[in-house]
């Protein structure tokens, strides 16, 4: 493993070399309506106002009675006839007179001359009155005003939010049926190496399956994004090519991974470099220093790279780390902070400052309350079993020198990340 070293691009520097790029080119993206039903994950390409007041009607939180809180005052105890009932769906008008009230129904509208709604647990039935002590509720209480969530022409969704279940729920909620969204990303990968086998194949000495492509597609899929898989490719100048072309006819975005390290000698990044203008970086990071990234073109077609390293657990790291909010913000979504919780180690880690490292981690939450998290164990770049046992990464930023047992550490947990 190679040492880290001064020229080394920080971790930050290269997530805003990528954002620099892919920013600009998701506001430009083409949009398309499409129906409320299909748009779960979809991204919304336009600032959504409400065109109605939600609620619709001042209405009851509760069953309850509602009457005018103006009565409250000045009385320990009050007594009121029930004049009326109102279910939800009520449409009719009723007139609550002066020492009078409504039992009403969660959701029911609220008479007019009515602001209060008291619960039924807490009055005393009477036949046809009821009585509670004033003290038990305040004018207002347990009524939902007219347009108090959103009102008429309020943003309700901003443009290049990603919808989720809730999303769908509050379009459904203000009406809106069809919705304009940015068309998907199309993302097109392959892996690289002439010792790469394809499943099926028998694996000679020194050969290994590929195990990239499965990580990539299933981080692609769960983005969302058009997958366009073209498999295993030797390190031959002229498949190379063929595949680079054939890619771009489709495809917004290549994937790659292998054969960009610093000093090696495949064909690789001399394909690359002839396509287009490729950076290949040493990020100060661990796993995942050697990355490619860039734009292709071949005649009319263009597409950016992500050149990602060979290593299986580098390509899931650095996927998570750069490619996933590329792919995010050039669907025409807005940037996404990671979210690191605190959690205490279980376990001291040796570091040195100079590069960021991405250690497998499993976290648990302990009898106080408290998040501990502790290694998988061994941490070889290679070995995708320490993703499967982990649950999380931890991340050890790139000032950060050794840690003891019982410090505190960011981590970014699966669930929710992947
Ligand atoms: P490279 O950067 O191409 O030298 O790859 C680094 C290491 O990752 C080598 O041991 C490769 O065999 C391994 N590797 C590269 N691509 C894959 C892949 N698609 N699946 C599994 N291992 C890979
Ligand atoms: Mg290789």
């Amino acid at each position: 493993m190679a040492h880290p070293s001064s020229e080394d691009l920080p971790v930050d520097k290269v997530r805003d070399l990528i954002r620099a790029v892919c920013e600009p080119l998701g506001r430009q993206r083409t949009r398309e309506m499409i129906a409320l039903e299909t748009s779960l994950g979809r991204i919304l390409a336009e600032d959504i106002l409400s065109p109605i007041d939600i609620p619709s009607a001042n209405n009851s939180a509760m069953d309850g009675y509602a009457f005018n809180g103006s009565v409250l005052s000045g009385h320990e105890t009050i007594s009121l006839e029930v004049a009326h009932t109102i279910f939800a769906g009520h449409t009719e008008k009723c007139v609550i007179a002066s020492g009078t009230c409504a039992r009403i129904m969660t959701g029911a509208p609220l008479p007019d001359g009515c602001d209060t709604v008291i619960p039924q647990e807490l009055v005393k039935v009477d036949n046809q009155f009821i009585r509670f002590q004033c003290d038990l509720v305040r004018p207002g209480d347990n009524v939902r005003l007219r347009g108090e969530e959103l009102s008429t022409g309020q943003l309700a969704l901003a443009q290049g939010q990603m919808l989720s279940p809730a999303h769908l729920g509050l379009l459904a909620g203000l009406g809106i049926a069809q919705v304009s969204v940015y068309q998907k990303v199309s993302v097109g990968f392959f892996s690289t190496g002439s010792e790469l086998r394809s499943l099926g194949e028998t694996l000679d000495s020194g050969s290994a399956y590929d195990s990239n492509r499965y990580t990539l597609m299933g981080m692609l899929t769960r983005l969302g994004v058009q997958t366009h898989d073209f498999g295993i490719v030797r390190d031959d100048p002229k498949e190379l090519r063929e595949v680079f072309h054939k890619a771009l006819k489709t495809c917004d975005v290549i994937i790659t991974s292998g054969g960009v390290s610093v000093g090696q000698a495949d064909y690789t990044k001399q394909i690359m470099q002839e396509f287009g203008s490729i950076d290949f970086w040493k990020v100060a990071m661990r796993p995942g220093r050697p990355m490619a990234f860039g734009h292709l073109k071949a005649a009319e077609d263009e597409a950016l790279l992500f050149g990602l390293p060979g290593n299986p657990v580098a390509v899931m790291v650095t996927f998570y780390q750069f490619v996933q909010e590329a792919l995010h913000l050039l669907g025409g979504g807005q940037s996404l902070e990671p979210l690191l919780v605190n959690a205490v180690l279980a376990e001291p880690i040796r570091k040195r400052a100079g590069r960021t490292e991405y250690q497998r981690g499993i976290c648990q939450r302990l009898a106080n309350g408290q998040l501990e998290v502790r290694t998988t164990g061994s941490q070889g770049s290679g070995m995708l079993s320490s993703m499967v046992a982990a649950n999380c990464l931890i991340v050890l930023d790139h000032e950060q020198e050794s840690l003891n047992v019982g410090d505190t550490v960011p981590v970014q947990l699966f669930n929710g990340l992947i």
